[in-house]
């Protein structure tokens, strides 16, 4: 019998049998994984933490006819302040949703995984504006995942005036004023909005979430990183529509 060694975070735990969970692993070997945990639900499995929602684990996981079932998991962070609080979940489950569609199965995507594992201990552990730590999650992704946007200069002329900048959805980056007229759908964005556009997709992983933005910048991220997400991924994610009821 093959077995699978590896770290990985659930994102989809589902109940199945009489105590038994089938768990999607986003895993640093294989990518995504489904696997079965048997007797999970049990209060006294040995299983029974490491394979909740957004639990990072080490697994080991045996191969079987067709699918792996969890032989043992060692909790590495268990996201716990994450999943006690309707708000920060509700966040989380946005960046789920995503990742849950752009990751395959037997493709690795550490540099992936490594980006969500980093918002979700912003998310846990600071007190980052949540909407910001999504805002970054979401560019940083689509840039990773080979939709990076040209956001260093202008993509006509190369000017790196960043005061004039428009964000162009049909050119994927930047128009300055001069250049506009090539788009004319393109959105007008502010200095701000133009150097974190271009800190988010260029700084290192380790620096990305450290910068702070105002609320005006970050609703210029929110309108550009939408509609990029939208038109890239062609789906519309609305987890985060759910915030709002909470705050009324
Ligand atoms: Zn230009």
């Amino acid at each position: 019998m093959s077995y699978l060694k590896t770290s990985g975070i659930v994102i989809k735990e589902v109940n199945t049998g009489e105590a038994d969970r089938i768990i999607t692993v986003f895993s640093k070997n294989k990518g995504k994984i489904s696997a079965l945990a048997k007797g999970a639900r049990r209060p006294k499995s040995h299983l029974v933490a490491g394979t909740q929602l957004l639990c990072y684990s080490e697994f080991v996981l045996f191969k079987g006819k067709d699918m792996y079932s969890v032989n043992s998991c060692d909790v590495i962070e268990s996201f716990y302040d994450i999943r006690n609080d309707l708000e920060r979940l509700t966040y989380a489950a946005h960046m789920i949703d995503i990742v849950n569609d752009v990751i395959l199965e037997n493709q690795p995507a550490s540099r992936l995984l490594q980006l969500f594992l980093n918002s979700l201990y912003m998310l846990s552990k600071t007190d980052k504006l949540p909407l910001q730590i999504v805002r970054i999650f979401e560019i940083r992704l689509l840039s990773t995942i080979g939709y990076a946007p040209w956001v260093s200069s202008c993509t006509e002329c190369g000017s790196t005036l960043f005061d004039s900048m428009h964000f162009s959805f049909l050119k994927c980056g930047f128009l300055c004023t001069k250049c506009v007229e090539k788009d004319k759908g393109a959105l007008r964005i502010s200095e701000g909005a133009a150097k974190a556009l271009n800190y988010i997709v260029h700084s290192k992983m380790n620096n990305l979430f450290s910068f702070e933005v105002s609320e005006n910048v970050l609703e210029e991220l929110g309108k550009v990183s939408q509609r990029y997400m939208k038109d890239r991924l062609e789906k519309n994610y609305n987890k985060l529509d759910f915030i709002k009821t909470l705050s009324v």
